[in-house]
């Protein structure tokens, strides 16, 4: 468990399970292409060299409410990846630890709906699955429902019947549109790509007297069926996204997987003492954020164009 404040906002991070196998979803990243970067040892690959792979949730505590941002992948759920495969991880009682108990949730908000950011939406209970928050209103982007919704694919059948029907069934899902306000000073942008629905969203937060914004960027990689079509789409909404950064003057980014924003390091840098002036680490400059997206933008517009040319 990690935990920061970044000014008048908590938050805390609760891994579930961090294990070597990128690779589907980084297919470059082998241990002979790692080696040369010698900055991911011993954070972000194992001692073979393999790259690691995070899933963790965020609980973002912000103008009162509780906030539970993605769900990792649970417990007792049949899943095709051997670590995922029929977790009986303490996820629930690190929660729990942390201070969370799970009927303390008033919000949970899945960025996407890949199996690794819905599994604690729900838990078996006696044999049925039944919301893991049942004091929470579930926030899911509506483009990203339908489009999953209507997938025949049997594994997008599985996850959907173990991990969101069932919240459906309670009446527990808001789904939310492009404009949504979770809190106050929470806003929710769509950012379609990684997935149809991709939800991204920004908070302010007052740090030493000044307010910073974050940005957390809701679904990263291409881990998705390649085509021009799929690769525009997520070059435009990164786009869109350097543009909504620049607007808001985000200064701090964010993102589900610790790969990509470096939550390793940064947030075990949060716990020490900041001398006088010392920023927080978390907090960089709106340059910086905009280049993040800007990356993402010339690497998804480099996949088009080579799609484009076959
Ligand atoms: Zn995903
Ligand atoms: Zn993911």
């Amino acid at each position: 468990m990690h935990r920061w404040k970044i000014g008048d906002v908590r938050v805390t991070r609760v891994q579930e399970l961090e294990a070597p196998g990128l690779q589907w979803l980084l297919p470059d990243a082998v241990p002979e292409n790692l080696e040369s970067i010698p900055w991911l040892a011993p954070h972000y690959v194992d001692e073979h060299g393999q790259a690691l792979a995070s899933v963790h949730a965020l609980v973002v505590e912000a103008s009162g409410r509780r906030i539970v941002v993605d769900t990792c992948v649970g417990n007792d759920k049949e899943r095709p990846i051997p670590p995922w495969n029929l977790r009986q991880g303490p996820f629930l009682k690190d929660l729990e630890t942390a201070g969370f108990p799970t009927d303390s949730i008033d919000t949970v908000l899945c960025t996407h709906l890949h199996v690794d950011h819905v599994g604690w939406n729900t838990r078996l209970v006696e044999g049925r699955w039944l919301p893991t928050f049942p004091r929470a209103r579930y926030l899911l982007g509506r483009t990203e429902w339908e489009h999953w919704s209507a997938d025949g694919d049997p594994l997008t059948r599985t996850i959907l019947a173990d991990s969101v029907r069932p919240v459906f069934d309670a009446g527990l899902v808001d789904l939310v549109g492009s404009d949504h306000r979770v809190a106050d000073e929470v806003w929710l942008e769509p950012t379609p790509g990684h997935t149809p629905g991709t939800l991204s969203f920004l908070f302010p937060v007052a740090e030493g007297g000044r307010s910073l914004t974050v940005m957390y960027a809701g679904g990263t990689a291409f881990n998705f069926p390649p085509s021009v079509e799929a690769f525009a789409i997520y070059r435009d909404s990164m786009i869109h996204s350097a543009e909504l950064a620049r607007t808001a003057g985000a200064t701090v980014l964010m993102s589900n997987h610790t790969e990509f924003d470096r939550a390793y390091d940064r947030a075990r840098i949060a716990q020490l003492r900041r001398l006088p002036g010392e920023r927080h680490p978390y907090e960089t400059d709106v340059d910086t954020v905009v280049r993040y997206f800007e990356m993402s933008r010339d690497c998804a517009e480099a996949e088009r164009l080579l799609r484009e040319r076959d």
